[in-house]
């Protein structure tokens, strides 16, 4: 009778969660086609890494929300890889429960000998404990602790309350007499088959979809966005997200994959500062937007969107994705810096689909913040977003003499000016700098002159596909007729575009920045440096986003920075760096947009710069340099701490040495 009924039990759970698992896997598939099947050995090596090595998970980090004390957020990071591999050293206790449903004769130690299941028996009671007590943490984090994202939920209650129910009536049904270990054996047997139906449908989903988006996560170049048929007839045919369909099948996975662990808001600096922006919600959006649209929805889905959200699910139901359940305020608030990607442990990816969204605020409803729609005119009309005459784009090299690659048509390399280094006042010095160093080094290179036009970074990642569009392709056509095949910028949100996403149109250069070839001249002896006073004096690095994480160049501007006379001991480091960097706040367009919301993330970064007693901050990203000197600016820290580019430190101990070597020649004397 027992067989029969469990029997009866298991197929009805078997079939229930196959149906549940072809319904969601056929939404996944209603996404748009991408490839993620190349480099299976890469894929493969990535879920061994990252799936059960949980590396992202146990990777030390620098937390920016201080407001925890240290262990509790070690703990928090760690417990899930105890709970990960006690779940599948648990399931291996968990199969044999159900086998021995169906053969109750059926033992591991039968197939794998006495010694080897006694082992097993031993390693899955130990695990049971750890996980019992992880239980216990975990329920005492959420309602005792409270973390600012991790709230106590009904879904999470009921997951912890299941979990702790499988343990106890594991325990149970193992050492408890008749007829309580026979109540323990079907609790366990319900729960564990109730758990299994219930995944899908709750934040536990990640355990089925964290594999499979680890596996088809994306291998190579990050940040390279989906281009847009801008020629197509209709909307719908130029490939812009307008609902959950439109994005990728991967995309959709993300939703399912996310653990929950609220590391990219952690991260984020719009969260950080006040803006209603979490990259998690953004994601969890997306996912509940997909279930609540399902087709064949039925009285299960409304209970469990009842239960698990309240009565705010009904109000949610009825809004559109993108300005309704996921708010304008929300999309415009992200600075794209990648931060919240970076420490994903399942590699979602966040940024992508926010300036997807922006992209149909931009070009399907038309909704751009005033100040953006500013930059947009000055972008169409002057080719730059400060708005200034297209024709005073050379204007910083008054003096200089700098060729055009009209005039040396084989020079080396093509030196990408970019919009700030030549019209914002503050960088136009920095461009000057650089070129002294080129010259210093003998780098044979040139410019594009009044030829050179914004490289399409600002309207890209504020949505304006269009205007990207056409602002690349009139620089692509311009380097492609002069036959560029080299370029050095010093601004990475250039780099980014033109190395990068310029290959979709048809431009395809290799694209350095400065750092990379001052470093080169540099450690080539090309160029020679002596110290100044800024040099001898204390140095911090602010990590540019789109150089770091988006391109992963730390150690250039570092190795520059080390090569300075005061040496490597004079560069310290700011608590949050290289991967963990903190942004400027101006990337995605933020730039030109009013920060109305919150504190500044400028701010929060320049007070971190000036606790941490330099008084240099390099840096290697023009944008920075804005934000920074405003920071340092609005916080009357100017005679603390300077913001210099990298490219001015050596420029400066250049001269320096010159100034010296002048001082002790011959003649001088
Ligand atoms: S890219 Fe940066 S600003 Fe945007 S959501 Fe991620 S962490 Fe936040
Ligand atoms: S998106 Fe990634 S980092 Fe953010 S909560 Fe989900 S799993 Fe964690």
């Amino acid at each position: 009778m027992k067989r029969v009924l469990f029997a009866a039990l298991l197929g009805a759970s078997l079939g229930m969660f196959a149906w549940t698992l072809r319904r969601f896997t056929r939404m996944l598939l209603a996404g748009r086609p991408e490839s993620r099947s190349d480099r299976p050995e890469e894929r493969a090596d990535s879920v061994a890494r990252y799936f059960f090595g949980q590396k992202k998970v146990i990777e030390p980090t620098t937390l920016p929300a201080r407001r925890w004390p240290r262990f509790v957020s070690a703990l928090g990071s760690k417990y899930h890889f105890l709970i990960f591999w006690g779940f599948i050293v648990i399931t291996i206790g968990s199969a044999e429960t159900l086998a021995q449903g169906l053969f109750p004769s059926f033992s591991w130690a039968a197939i794998i000998g006495q010694t080897g299941g006694e082992i097993l028996a031993r390693t899955i009671d130990v695990f049971s404990i750890a996980v019992l007590a992880v239980i216990v943490f975990a329920f005492f984090r959420r309602i005792v602790l409270q973390p600012r994202l991790i709230p106590m939920s009904r879904d999470a209650a009921a997951i912890l309350s299941a979990i702790g129910l499988l343990m106890l009536s594991y325990f149970g049904m193992k050492r408890l007499g008749a007829p309580f270990a026979e109540i323990c054996w079907w609790t366990h047997v319900v729960v564990l088959l109730a758990f299994l139906n219930y995944l899908l449908y709750s934040k536990h989903s990640h355990i089925l979809a964290a594999l499979p988006n680890i596996y088809f996560r994306r291998l190579g170049q990050r940040g390279i966005l989906p281009k847009l048929n801008m020629e197509a007839d209709d909307i719908a045919a130029t490939g812009v997200v307008q609902e959950w369909k439109d994005f990728s099948w991967k995309s959709l996975l993300d939703g399912f994959a996310c653990t929950e662990c609220a590391r990219c808001t952690n991260f984020c600096p719009a969260y950080n500062t006040g803006k209603p922006l979490s990259p998690m919600q953004v994601i969890h959006d997306v996912r509940d937007d997909l279930r609540t649209r399902m087709p064949d929805r039925g009285p299960l889905d409304t209970l469990l969107d009842h239960f698990q959200h309240g009565a705010g699910a009904a109000a949610d139901e009825v809004k559109p994705l993108i300005g309704g359940r996921t708010s304008e305020d929300v999309l415009w608030a992200c600075t794209t810096c990648g931060a919240c990607q970076e420490v994903c442990p399942v590699f979602i990816d966040h940024p992508e689909k926010i300036i997807q969204m922006r992209q149909n605020l931009v070009l399907v409803q038309e909704k751009v913040p005033s100040d953006l729609a500013r930059t947009f005119t000055n972008l169409e009309r002057n080719g730059n977003p400060w708005g200034i005459g297209a024709d005073k784009r050379m204007d910083w090299a008054e003096g200089l003499g700098v060729p055009t690659l009209d005039d040396r048509p084989d020079a080396e390399y093509l030196l990408w000016v970019g919009c700030a280094g030549a019209f914002d006042d503050r960088i136009k010095k920095q461009t000057r700098a650089l070129v002294e160093i080129l010259r210093e080094g003998g780098v044979d290179f040139a410019v594009l002159g009044l030829e050179e036009g914004c490289s399409g970074d600002p309207a890209r990642r504020s949505g304006n596909e269009m205007l990207y569009q056409m602002e690349a392709q009139q620089n692509i056509d311009v380097m492609n007729a002069k036959k560029v095949k080299k370029v050095v910028t010093a601004c990475p949100h250039c780099l980014h575009t033109i190395k990068n996403e310029y290959p979709q149109l048809g431009g395809n250069f290799e694209v350095r920045h400065h750092t990379q070839l001052i470093r080169e001249l540099v450690e080539g002896g090309k160029i020679e440096m002596d110290a100044v006073e800024t040099a001898k004096s204390k140095v911090t690095l602010h990590d540019p986003c789109y150089l770091g994480r988006w391109n992963g160049e730390y150690d250039a501007p570092r190795a520059v920075l080390g090569a300075l006379p005061a040496g490597k001991e004079a560069v310290i480091e700011l608590p949050r760096n290289r991967e963990h960097g903190f942004c400027c706040g101006a990337g995605g367009g933020r730039m030109w947009m009013e920060e109305k919301i919150g504190t500044r993330v400028n701010h929060d970064r320049t007070d971190e710069i000036i606790a941490s007693g330099a008084d240099t901050v390099a840096t290697a990203c023009p944008f920075c340099t804005i934000m920074l000197r405003d920071g340092v600016q609005d916080r009357s820290a100017a005679d603390k701490v300077q913001v210099l580019n990298v490219s001015e430190l050596v420029a400066k101990s250049m001269k320096r040495k010159r100034e010296l070597e002048t001082a002790n020649s011959p003649r001088s004397a």
